[in-house]
């Protein structure tokens, strides 16, 4: 019986098959949770979207531009869901105020 809550669905199920029958292996199954760059000057390990080593600033040679591109768009996209979700919010705030002078 597990005692832990497991999420387990069929990919995990056939990596684990996979393994245990030496056509995959471990570090090929496992995938790292973010792609963190290492510097090749220092081996610091450094952001996914970062151009220079934060410990010796050299440039990094992992750095996809058209990564950092869609990640800046993704951030602009959900910045204008926050604007658009605050206006909203006061919008609501508004009209609860109004009501309850009303009804005063
Ligand atoms: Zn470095």
């Amino acid at each position: 019986m597990i005692s832990v809550y497991s999420h387990l669905n069929m990919n995990d199920v056939d990596d684990k098959d996979l393994i245990l029958h030496s056509l995959k292996t471990k570090k090929e199954v496992l995938k790292p949770l973010t792609q963190i760059q290492i510097c090749p000057e220092c081996k610091e390990e450094n952001a996914p979207i970062a151009v220079y080593c934060v410990k010796c600033d050299s440039l990094l040679p992992q750095t996809r531009p058209e990564e950092i591109a869609k990640i800046l768009k993704e951030n602009q996209t959900l910045q204008a869901r926050v604007e658009h979700l605050e206006g909203r919010f006061e919008t609501i705030l508004k009209m609860k105020y109004a009501i309850a002078c009303e009804r005063q």
